[in-house]
């Protein structure tokens, strides 16, 4: 089902929620209105004395992109050798499914779940989940659990299950730079006001030292040390970071990259993402550059998804320096004092 958030219309949407439903049928499975797209939501409760967990998870996918670009249609499921292809095939519906196909195998085996076992599954969590913050609100008391589990993330690596702990907050920010009154042409101006573009690169670069430690001061507040016995866990993962890079086209010899296992797993990141500039070429647009900023930041020295080893993922890398090269916000105002965007002649 193209069940994607961002546009598909309503009644993609509701069938796709409707069909996870009725495979919830043992567990009182049921379509839930949000004021967006629905939730699905059911519970099994029956064993006695057992912890109530409750398995979050989501229907939703991403747009497909191009579609000359993918082997397969994207919602036709192919199974290519030990690879299942199609969009959501990996996020979310197939660890949704595997959760749903691993209940009902209790049901029909054993009669029952071993635990209590509440089912929350979203439409909309790659669109940022507006309904959901004020949906778990209302009904808290019903989502009441003793663990909460998501079926929203990956494994270590095919064959080595993994889980991961303490997962980190995410916080964003919109940064925009803007330029002069209007186009400038590179001839007559360039070099004379700043670029926004070139702006725009400052900040960015000021948020990191070169060997990838944020350099935002305070990022770094609160996160305790790792001590010896975590970094001796770490140690042990047996993480092949040449293998890793190669496997992403990257030539690990080159600069490209920090040292992959500790910036997966280091407490806080920060990444930015250039997104939505206006064309310079514009005359009637002021020129713009604009960028989100996604930072993480964890109360614990676990890692996030992607690690693999939770919060024993202890041999990563201390979070380094904390001093702040060029602190962002003078590096912003200055950005926005002067700009130009200039055109090729
Ligand atoms: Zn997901």
């Amino acid at each position: 089902m193209p069940s994607i958030s961002r546009d598909a219309p309503p009644a993609v949407m509701r069938a796709a929620a409707q069909w996870l439903a009725g495979q919830l049928a043992f567990a009182d499975g049921r379509v839930v209105e949000t004021g967006g797209h629905p939730v699905v939501r059911g519970e099994w409760l029956h064993a006695d004395g057992a912890p109530t967990i409750l398995v979050y998870g989501h229907y939703d996918v991403q747009p497909t992109g191009d579609l000359a670009e993918w082997q397969t249609p994207p919602f036709e499921l192919t199974v290519d050798g030990d690879v299942i292809r199609g969009r959501g095939a990996t996020d979310d519906k197939g660890p949704v499914y595997i959760v749903l196909k691993t209940a009902q195998a209790f049901m029909a085996q054993e009669g029952g779940l071993p635990l209590n076992v509440k089912f929350l599954f979203e439409g909309e969590e790659e669109i940022g989940s507006p309904q959901l913050p004020a949906f778990v609100t209302r009904h808290a008391g019903e989502l009441a659990a003793d663990l909460v589990i998501s079926a929203d993330g990956a494994m270590w690596r095919p064959g080595e299950p993994s889980l991961s702990l303490a997962s980190k907050g995410l916080v964003t920010m919109d940064i925009t730079v803007h330029g002069a009154s209007t186009d400038l042409h590179s001839g007559r101006y360039g070099g004379t006001v700043a670029n926004p573009l070139h702006a725009l690169s400052e900040v960015l670069a000021s948020l990191h030292h070169p060997d990838g430690t944020v350099a935002v001061d305070g990022f770094y507040a609160g996160i305790p040390g790792l001590t010896a016995e975590r970094r001796q866990q770490i140690a042990a993962i047996g993480f092949d970071e040449a293998d890793y890079l190669s496997g992403l086209g990257l030539d690990p010899a080159s600069r490209c990259c920090w040292p992959a296992l500790r910036a997966r797993c280091l407490p806080p990141r920060c990444s930015s993402e250039c997104s939505g500039s206006r064309r310079c070429s514009s005359r009637s647009r002021r020129p713009t550059r604009s960028c989100t900023l996604r930072t993480s930041s964890s109360a614990s020295a676990g890692c996030g998804r992607g690690c693999g080893r939770g919060s024993s993922c202890g041999g990563c890398s201390p979070p380094g320096r904390t001093a702040s090269a060029q602190p962002m916000p003078r590096l912003a105002a200055s950005a926005s004092a002067s700009g130009n965007a200039a055109r090729p002649s």
